[in-house]
């Protein structure tokens, strides 16, 4: 249909190098590769990057999710407040619970939910509350947890996208994962700001979060299987409880530990970049650009703009594609999915109007400033012409 392109600019590229690729190999070698002491260490590190008392690696951060929603209590027939807005993983892991997801519609200008709509939905029904730092911004935790404490509810932080984002809380900046809700669950996975192929991390300041975290992850087992190796006596276990099996192997934990290690410059590189294209896009007329509130640094792990009054999503997504540069609508909204789809429907305007407006941008630690100009470059000329046919 249209010529190849020049060039391929992707959505996203994993920061991956022969540190990470020794760091497999070592384990590899080692005769210990699932959850071992490479898990034990990528846990203390990632606890004292984050700030955390704990951290607890699971298999991704769907799994996480899961966790955390059944150790603060969420049980069959439930209901759980978070966004729609979000990947579908969000309002799944509710589901996994035996719970509903009851969803609240988001604040248009930082993509997350707008805590001036949670008192509203809180009914008798509300076990717990799902905030999302979506595309790697904060949401306004301080407003959030405000409401969630005068009616008793804890805070589950759906951090998938968030690490090394930061917050302003209590007068200083914090890492996103000290908690400032009641746990925060963290992604691996490659589309995130650090990968480990996939995984998850779970952080709380909760000693019995910690302890359920470790027991459910391995079929809540009572003796790991690290100190039954290494025990100079027979042991047997036992299985106290329902438990599953989320584990992180080694070879995931040493390649996170490498990842971790970088973190401090990606993250100063992409806010660089974001920096970047919110100069070199300012002048497209009527261009919706990502709005970070004081209380909030973002790590940029996507950047979004909200195309103008007029501007047809997908016109713009083939012309740019047709320049080679690859783009996404925006975030998903799980109400509009088969499983979440209720007859009498849902009065989400703002979530919907974010998918249907939205597109996310190229970003990436190893991307040229060449590439990002390139690619502003291609945005003025697809909205011009997609305003003029719409
Ligand atoms: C990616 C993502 C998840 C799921 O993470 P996995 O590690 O793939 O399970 C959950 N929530 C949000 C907001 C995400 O972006």
């Amino acid at each position: 249909m249209t010529t190849s392109p020049k060039r391929t600019i992707p959505l996203a590229r994993p920061v991956m190098g022969q540190p990470e690729a020794d760091a497999a190999q070592r384990v590899i070698l080692s005769g210990w590769i699932t959850q071992g002491p490479e898990v034990a260490a990528f846990e203390r590190e990632f606890a004292a990057f984050t700030g955390a008392t704990h951290a607890v690696a699971v298999s991704n951060c769907t799994t996480a999710l899961h966790l955390a929603l059944l150790a603060v209590g969420v049980e069959p027939g439930d209901a759980v407040i978070t966004v729609s807005h979000s990947f579908i993983a969000t309002a799944n892991s509710i589901r996994y619970c035996g719970a509903e997801p009851l969803f609240v519609d988001i604040d248009p200008a930082t993509y997350n939910m707008d805590p001036a709509k949670l008192a509203a939905a809180i009914t008798p029904r509300t076990k717990a509350i799902l905030a999302v730092h979506q595309m790697g911004m904060p949401a306004d935790m301080a407003a959030i947890v405000a409401v969630a404490r005068s009616h008793g509810l804890p805070v589950v932080e759906d951090a998938a996208c968030a690490i090394g984002s930061e917050l302003h809380w209590n007068g200083q900046w914090e890492k996103i994962g000290k908690v400032h809700g009641n746990i925060a669950c963290f992604s691996f996975h490659p589309r995130k700001v650090m990968s480990t192929g996939d995984g998850g991390m779970l952080t709380t300041n909760e000693p019995e979060y910690d302890r359920l975290f470790r027991l459910w992850r391995q079929h809540a087992m009572s003796v790991n299987d690290q100190v039954r190796h290494s025990a100079n006596q027979v042991i047997f276990e036992e299985y106290p409880m329902l438990g599953y099996n989320y584990r992180m192997t080694d070879i995931q934990a040493a390649v996170g530990r490498e990842q971790l290690k970088r973190m401090p410059e990606i993250i100063a590189v992409r806010r660089r970049l974001a920096a970047r294209y919110a100069e070199l896009l300012a002048s497209i007329p009527g261009l919706g650009l990502p709005h970070e509130p004081d209380y909030a640094h973002s790590n940029w792990q996507s950047y979004a703009v909200r195309l103008p009054t007029g501007c047809d999503q997908r016109a713009v997504m083939q012309a740019m594609l047709d320049r080679g540069v690859a783009t996404r609508r925006g975030i998903m909204c799980a109400h509009r999915e088969v499983p979440y789809q209720r007859a009498e429907g849902y009065d989400l305007p703002a979530s919907e109007q974010a998918q249907d407006h939205a597109i996310v941008l190229p970003l990436f630690p190893q991307m040229t400033d060449e590439e990002l100009e390139y690619v502003s470059a291609m945005l003025h000329e697809a909205c011009a012409t997609a305003s003029v046919v719409g």
